[in-house]
């Protein structure tokens, strides 16, 4: 469960294009409405609240709390063969829940609302992938 996870270069869209930017700067980006103050997962052009178009950028903390996970046997495309991986849905501290991997992580120990924090996966195209780890707390164990 351990082992190195597939890492291909996303399609970039060009209303991601400033999230991709980030991530290869090991900086995790959102988007939020000027208008009504919604934070905006995934990147888009129009606020998926009000319909405004006023959408700004800005840096997310990276952490988050395990919203839901399943552990996948049969992956696809890059994924295929590589054995059991993490698929979760992680809230965001912002509060929008972004589809991801769980890495660097014991599976057995991986609860609900497990504390993890942002890893980012360089896909050597200036662009990085992320995924989030859990972050150890004195209560753990
Ligand atoms: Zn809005």
């Amino acid at each position: 469960m351990t082992g190195e996870l597939p890492r291909p270069e996303p399609v970039v869209s060009p209303e991601a294009r400033r999230f991709w930017e980030a991530t290869g700067e090991q900086r995790l980006r959102l988007q939020r409405c000027s208008e009504c103050a919604a934070v905006v997962w995934y990147p888009r052009g129009i606020c998926p609240d009000c319909s405004s178009s006023n959408l700004d950028w800005f840096e997310a903390s990276g952490r988050g709390l395990v919203y839901s996970f399943t552990i996948n046997h049969r992956g696809t495309g890059p994924y295929e063969g590589i054995g059991p991986y993490i698929l979760a849905y992680v809230e965001l501290e912002e509060g929008p829940r972004m589809l991801t991997n769980i890495v660097d992580c014991d599976s057995e120990k991986l609860r609900i609302g497990q504390l993890v924090e942002v890893r980012f996966a360089d896909t050597g195209t200036g662009t990085a992938l992320v995924r989030f780890t859990p972050v150890e707390t004195v209560a753990d164990g």
